[in-house]
């Protein structure tokens, strides 16, 4: 059950207040029987609500979890025609967007909805959630390099916030490293940046880990919806 403004302004019927005004005005119905008082609750999906006589149309709202792989644009539309995240979703028709992003080139976990609410909500800073990658890198870190990489890096938008970071392994006869990094923020091509700026360039990059979600279960371009509990826990 949820608040009736709150599932008028999710119809897209108006902005929350104004919705507010509709249902005080008596302009809403549920069930046939005008409604005045604000917070009453519905269930959107038995109940049916009308605005000005008209039914308002609702659209459930999806959480999707994709393994995005790597040469995919996150986003719905590529004016070039390009491969996009939303063409791998097969079979839904609810028109999601990705939260957050990965680069081109970046694989990993990607999580899109339709529920702006949570997108905006997961999106800002003040959400500290972990956002896990692995990255190979050029060379092999020395330990000082892995500790800036976790306490912090001057970068041409500031200092990063710290996060952790370790040296996984090494790959003999290759001049390459595994590292995991834990950041919180997300700024435009950070983890490649952050490696950059301590001299070893990323080669490849995957986000393993989204908060308590992973990518277990999932093969690469596979997407899975969110149970309900995992939606629960995100908000
Ligand atoms: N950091 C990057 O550099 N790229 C991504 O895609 C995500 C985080």
């Amino acid at each position: 059950m949820e608040r009736l403004q709150k599932v008028l302004a999710h119809a897209g019927v108006a902005s929350r207040r104004h919705c507010e005004e509709l249902i005080v005005q008596g302009s809403v119905q549920v069930n046939g029987k005008v409604v005045r008082e604000l917070g009453t609750r519905v269930d959107p999906s038995v109940d049916r609500i009308t605005v000005n006589g008209r039914a308002i149309r609702i659209e459930q709202h999806v959480y999707l979890m994709l393994y995005k792989p790597t040469g995919v644009i996150t986003s719905v539309s590529d004016p070039r025609g390009r491969r996009v995240v939303t063409d791998l979703l097969t079979g839904i028709k609810e028109r999601v967007y990705p939260v957050g992003r990965l680069d081109y080139d970046t694989s990993g976990l990607l999580l899109l909805t339709n529920d702006g609410e949570l997108a905006n909500r997961l999106a800002h800073p003040s959400y500290e959630i972990d956002k896990v990658y692995r990255a190979w890198v050029r060379g092999v870190p020395s330990p000082d390099k892995i500790k800036r990489l976790a306490t912090g890096i001057r970068l041409e938008d500031g200092m990063t916030s710290p996060g952790e970071a370790r040296l996984l392994k090494t790959a003999p006869g290759q001049d390459k490293a595994l590292v995991e990094l834990t950041i919180h923020e997300g700024r435009n091509r950070q983890v490649r940046r952050m490696c950059e700026a301590i001299g070893h360039p990323v080669l490849s990059l995957e986000r393993i880990r989204l908060g308590f979600l992973t990518l277990e279960g999932l093969q690469l371009g596979q997407y899975r919806p969110l149970t309900s509990t995992e939606v629960e826990r995100l908000k």
